[in-house]
């Protein structure tokens, strides 16, 4: 679950963002300026463009791109986790977090293999996954 709030990653078990306590709560996102907003809200505050409702796609590759712009106390890999569980093949997301993930190797190479079995010649993924196995050799 994402804070329409905040913005933060949290747990969908609880009812409640737990970083700034807004009630959990389903929310549109504006077509024009992106912005979240509340389900009954049929107007952009922000810009008068129209709310609609994300398909699992599209909250993925928003998750994605948050994840790489975040500069604030959350941790991105919980973004890219979140763009992950709602489109298992975005090869982005899965990519960003082996690179998250860079401090313990043979975990961003799970990664980035689970990354493969979608496309088994992404030059991005086999370069990462080259550079992980070095590593990885190198620790040993
Ligand atoms: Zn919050
Ligand atoms: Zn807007």
């Amino acid at each position: 679950m994402q804070c329409y709030n905040c913005n933060s990653i949290y747990n969908d078990y609880l009812g409640y963002c737990p970083y700034c306590g807004m009630k959990k709560e389903e929310f549109n996102v504006c077509t024009e300026c992106g912005k979240k907003v509340k389900k009954d809200i049929l107007l952009c505050p922000e810009c008068g463009g129209k709310p609609v409702k994300e398909t699992d796609e599209m909250k993925s590759d928003r998750l994605n791109k948050e994840g790489l712009e975040i500069k604030s106390r959350h941790f991105p890999i919980y973004y890219f986790d979140e763009a992950i569980r709602f489109n298992k093949n975005n090869i982005e997301a899965w990519f960003n977090k082996a690179e998250e993930l860079y401090r313990t190797p043979h975990n961003a190479i799970k990664c980035c293999d689970a990354a493969l079995k979608i496309n088994e010649d992404n030059p991005k993924l086999l370069l990462a996954k080259a550079k992980f196995l070095k590593q990885e050799r190198q620790e040993r």
